[in-house]
């Protein structure tokens, strides 16, 4: 197991702009802001969604796109440095009009209906991804 020690920094609260892209307006906050290391959660609802799945026989991922309005019943991740940029790590959870839920991992491409964030900064050591030769995923080193 790997592990760090942070101490809370700074918390932000917001509401995305309507048509935002959710993954594109996060990253330019976070990148704004210059925070390295954190917690992201997001709930809301958006028009249209797109994650990918990892398959990891394969070691591949593929998008999946969701064309319709739906809840953002859960998203939540991670911020760290990968190729010394920062970078957010989400997984979404959306429900339609028969209250199902469904998700995957958040790519760009989810447009934003109403969307509200909090995103807590953490200080410490530096977090970086690395490409990890095991699962073929960019894991924290
Ligand atoms: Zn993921």
């Amino acid at each position: 197991m790997l592990m760090y020690e942070y101490k809370a920094g700074r918390e932000f609260v917001g509401r995305l702009d309507y048509e935002s892209d959710l993954l594109l307006s996060l990253t330019e906050f976070i990148r704004g802001k210059g925070i390295t290391a954190g917690t992201v959660s997001v709930i809301g609802a958006c028009k249209k969604a797109k994650v990918a799945y990892y398959n990891q026989l394969e070691k591949k991922y593929y998008d999946l796109v969701f064309d319709k309005p739906m809840e953002i019943i859960s998203c939540t991740g991670n911020i760290s440095l990968l190729n010394g940029q920062p970078m957010l790590h989400l997984h979404i959870a959306l429900s339609d009009e028969e209250g199902k839920v469904f998700g995957g991992h958040l790519i760009e491409g989810t447009k934003i209906f109403a969307g509200e964030f909090y995103i807590r900064e953490l200080i410490g050591p530096e977090l970086q991804r690395k490409k990890d030769e095991l699962t073929g995923l960019n894991l924290w080193e």
